[in-house]
């Protein structure tokens, strides 16, 4: 019963396959399905003509009239000549769709993990699963492809040279497919056994990768240098080499020996079968020239059966790996979506009303009960300790996630109820950990609003509110520069510089509310204070949150929210919170004792 499953799955996906096949380049792979089976027939017919190349050249030799020879070895040269052009062809369509397709593919994967929910990233089997998507699945998909139009080939060479062979016996094509029947056993258990291997091998493949990229980046090799860690995560990545090798070693040696075991049934039972058609042929008077194509039949067939054998124990070794990517297509964001549409416009009010959470995979709530009402007009800094769950606070507000207890209202309205795109849409915000773009300038902060990318102006004003423009008009092609070292003629900036860009990219939304996590932590006090500044008055009317450790920019918002251990404990302006003695005071104190000292 469960290997008819594992069947009818494998027959489900392969299928699956073929549609994202097909999709990717419709028109290409017709072709190149068409192209196969003509090359199949090509085939087929090469075998007829030899019988009547050698059968007139025997009639020549008796009779001494050559002209019917010639015209054979014409056919066949033609045949050859149509068979390598097919060849050719097949090979160029193959080329152009396994890029079509790898493109393809690529495509899917990135649109399917933006769709997905930040909680599926908590789990580390996604990764698992990404990598083994991302290392296999082009290779694996094209291989299919190749897998498939082999199939159409041989099966189509296959009915030619069986009926060939049908004109002497129709029980050899039986017998020829039961010798194969081992060998073809033997290669799927290979397959699967392989497939388990490397299952079990994924978590210290990534490893490898991850290091591997780590040692090469620009930004790390100072440190790893001063550190000598390069050496160290060198042996790291030769260990798991190592093991593997060691490993690889046991498991290869014991596939070599079955099948050279199978190759050695195969080659006896192969010979066993040619001698039967001699003995055949020879009974039944048969003339040289079928003699010959029966040979040739015979040996196309051996080689067509075995083709398709290998190409479905292939098919059925590259399903093993694709179904990871078929599994990841099917992935659903949990996250359900509203349908409200939220405008730039809209917003008077966000409130938390008794919001719970905890991350998932994890059995400790990161927020506790929190309370705490935003209103449009008014910008807001939220301070605590690390960990606290100040950027927890942010990624609900965000509906990155949903709590588990309580509600988050915009205008008084459940955000769920709003469709997350145009949430999205409305908010500006600035990661602590914000992207590095390899891109240029200009394309690292109109990412920020990709319908005003190309919007040189609204690019041009985003830097002078972040500060941003001081330096960029040094860099060696000011906008158009690109950045980072690791890219051709590209440009380091220094973490601070790398903060304005990033403020840049969220003063080009135009947004209704702005959320700045540590924005400013790599800035001097100086430039930060005049950001701060410049970024209060653009965002005039509207609403804005502050994370910050720096306690020297409070008097610039309207309310400071104290954070401690997922609770919110303290509210108010700085003068009430400094007036209250409790852990703001305490807090500014340590600083502002730190700046004296
Ligand atoms: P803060 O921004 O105040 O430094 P965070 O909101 O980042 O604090 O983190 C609050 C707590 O939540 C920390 O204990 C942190 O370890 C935990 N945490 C953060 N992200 C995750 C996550 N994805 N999964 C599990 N725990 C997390």
């Amino acid at each position: 019963m469960r290997k008819i499953r594992h069947i009818r799955k494998f027959i489900i996906n392969i299928f699956s396959i073929i549609k994202i096949i097909l999709k990717s380049s419709p028109i290409i792979v017709t072709k190149l399905f068409i192209c196969n089976v003509l090359l199949g027939i090509v085939t087929s017919l090469n075998v007829y003509l030899w019988k009547y190349l050698v059968d007139s050249a025997t009639y020549s030799l008796e009779y001494g009239k050559v002209g019917e020879a010639f015209i054979w070895l014409g056919g066949i040269g033609g045949c050859i000549e149509t068979i390598n052009l097919f060849n050719r062809l097949s090979i160029y369509y193959r080329e152009i769709a396994q890029e079509s397709m790898n493109c393809y593919i690529n495509e899917m994967v990135i649109e399917k993990v933006n769709q997905l929910d930040m909680s599926y990233f908590d789990d580390s089997k996604i990764y698992d699963t990404l990598e083994k998507v991302s290392s296999e699945s082009g290779a694996r998909c094209v291989s299919i492809l190749v897998m498939l139009v082999m199939l159409l080939q041989y099966f189509t060479t296959l009915i030619g040279v069986t009926a060939v062979m049908a004109s002497l016996s129709g029980s050899i094509a039986i017998m020829l497919c039961l010798i194969m029947v081992p060998i073809f056993y033997v290669s799927i258990s290979i397959a699967y056994k392989q497939y388990k291997i490397y299952v079990t091998r994924v978590q210290n493949l990534r490893m490898v990768d991850y290091l591997t990229d780590l040692c090469l980046k620009y930004e790390n090799i100072k440190e790893l240098k001063i550190y000598g860690a390069a050496l160290y995560l060198k042996q790291k990545v030769s260990d798991i080499y190592k093991k593997h090798i060691i490993e690889d070693k046991k498991y290869k040696k014991s596939f070599l020996f079955k099948l050279t075991k199978t190759d050695l049934v195969q080659s006896i039972c192969s010979t066993g079968i040619k001698i039967f058609v001699l003995y055949r042929a020879i009974l039944e008077k048969k003339s040289i020239g079928d003699f010959t194509m029966y040979i040739s039949a015979l040996d196309n067939m051996e080689n067509s059966i075995n083709s398709i054998l290998d190409a479905i124990s292939s098919l059925y070794s590259d399903n093993l790996y694709i179904e990871n990517l078929l599994d990841l297509l099917k992935m659903e964001g949990g996250l359900k979506d509203g349908k409200k549409d939220f405008s730039v416009v809209d917003l008077k009010k966000i409130e938390f009303e008794n919001v719970w959470f905890q991350y998932p995979h994890s059995d400790s709530f990161v927020l506790k009960n929190v309370s705490i009402k935003l209103e449009r007009g008014k910008s807001y800094a939220l301070v605590g300790l690390n960990g606290s769950g100040k950027t927890t606070f942010i990624k609900l507000l965000l509906r990155l996630y949903d709590p588990q207890r309580g509600k988050i209202l915009i205008n008084g309205i459940d955000i769920k109820e709003y469709s997350i795109e145009s949430l999205y849409r409305s908010i500006g915000v600035v990661f602590q950990d914000f992207i590095k773009y390899p891109l240029t300038v200009n394309e690292n902060i109109g990412i920020g609003n990709l319908k005003r990318i190309d919007d040189f102006e609204k690019i041009q004003f985003a830097a002078y509110i972040s500060g941003a423009n001081k330096f960029i008009q040094s860099l060696p092609n000011e906008y158009q520069t690109i950045l980072e070292k690791e890219w051709e003629e590209g440009s380091e900036l220094s973490g601070g510089q790398w903060q304005t860009i990033a403020i840049s990219r969220a003063i080009m939304r135009d947004v209704s509310i702005l959320i700045m996590d540590e924005p400013s932590s790599a800035l001097d006090p100086q430039a930060e204070s005049d950001i701060l500044k410049k970024m209060q008055e653009m965002m005039d009317g509207k609403m804005s949150l502050l994370i910050t450790h720096r306690f020297s920019n409070m008097g610039i918002v309207d309310k400071i929210f104290v954070m401690q251990e997922g609770e919110i404990t303290e509210f108010g302006t700085h003068e009430e919170l400094m007036r209250t003695n409790g852990k703001y005071y305490t807090l500014y104190k340590l600083q502002a004792d730190a700046y004296k000292r």
